[in-house]
């Protein structure tokens, strides 16, 4: 069918033509930057490497936060609520970012809170060098309760958020304002408040009140690959203790609290330390190899995954 010459055939209008060479040209340094980090995060995952992961967490710190302000935040949630969502072609490198974080929670769980959010990698970082001495342990009978907290900010964050149309409110209920130095004394107060107590509750605003990393944990509950776990791990505490994020009930990983830090991942495979190894290296006694040896063959049939 011919179309009227009026109708359909009309020239393109000048303002809607997109000119992704120049977009690339203006965003492409943003983008490869973001690609690259993205890129150290996932090495130092899937190595379990603890040196390439703090060098993750330095860069989310100076880079992402400090340097870029850029974070995922519960104004995001809101975003996606009323669907005023960045303009795609303005903004690639933060859609990478973004998508990266809801992919790779889907994928592994709240690997965002581990090691690309820059609020959570300075907590992480200021816990290695606060002494042990000076930290409160939350009791396990409190931790559980206390960690239910932030999935409470976030239902009344966005409760206030969709009756009001106010997002202000996130000044309120989430730290990251601080990257950009935009505080009021109020706020700045609060936020020394905060870190002080941190240095006694270790990671505190991530495990009870971030209502983001409560919007990650309920991702998380779709985690696909999930921690492995093997038969012993019922009555073995080893992991549990070591767990600093209260992510380990007995055999249990719950995935809305583990942010994939790797230390229960290292304990699994360590033919040194896990009780797994030890008992097989023990059946085998006159054996001469080398505990790997002892435990090629029922390996892969012991393995189980967390439910
Ligand atoms: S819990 Fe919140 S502040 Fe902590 S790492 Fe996750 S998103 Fe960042
Ligand atoms: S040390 Fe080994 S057996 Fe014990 S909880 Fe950890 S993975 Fe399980
Ligand atoms: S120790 Fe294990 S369960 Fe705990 S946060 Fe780290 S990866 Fe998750």
């Amino acid at each position: 069918m011919i179309q009227p010459a009026d109708s359909w055939d009309f020239p393109p209008d000048a303002a809607e033509i997109v000119d992704w060479r120049a977009l690339l040209a203006d965003q492409g340094l943003d983008v490869a930057l973001m690609a690259a980090f993205i890129g150290l995060a996932l090495v130092s995952f899937h190595r379990k490497s603890v040196p390439l992961r703090y060098l993750t967490l330095a860069i989310s710190v100076l880079y992402l936060g400090f340097a870029k302000s850029q974070l995922l935040s519960i104004v995001n949630v809101f975003s996606v609520f009323t669907w005023n969502l960045p303009v795609f072609r303005y903004s690639l490198a933060w859609y990478l970012f973004a998508g990266f974080g809801v992919v790779s929670t889907v994928l592994w769980g709240r690997f965002y809170c581990g090691r690309v959010c820059a609020y959570g990698a300075l907590t992480q970082l200021l816990d290695r060098v606060v002494p042990e001495r000076l930290r409160v342990d939350v009791p396990r009978s409190l931790e559980r309760p206390a960690s239910l907290v932030k999935y409470g900010i976030l239902a009344a964050t966005l409760a206030y958020f969709l009756a009001t149309k106010d997002q202000t409110i996130y000044r309120y209920v989430e730290p990251f304002w601080m990257f950009g130095g935009q505080g009021t004394p109020v706020m700045w107060t609060a936020l020394a408040l905060l870190l002080v107590a941190t240095v006694f509750v270790r990671n505190l605003y991530c495990r009870f009140l971030c209502p983001l990393g409560a919007t990650l944990g309920v991702l998380s509950t779709m985690t696909v690959f999930r921690i492995k776990r093997w038969p012993e791990c019922s009555t073995c505490r080893i992991c549990e203790k070591k767990c600093e994020w209260g992510a380990i009930r007995g055999p249990r990983i719950l995935a809305t609290e583990c942010i994939r830090c790797d230390d229960c991942e290292r304990l699994y495979a360590d033919t040194t330390k896990c009780p797994h190894w030890l008992i097989l290296y023990r059946r085998k006694p006159s054996r001469q190899g080398t505990v790997l040896e002892a435990i090629t063959a029922p390996l892969s049939a012991r393995e189980q995954r967390t439910p």
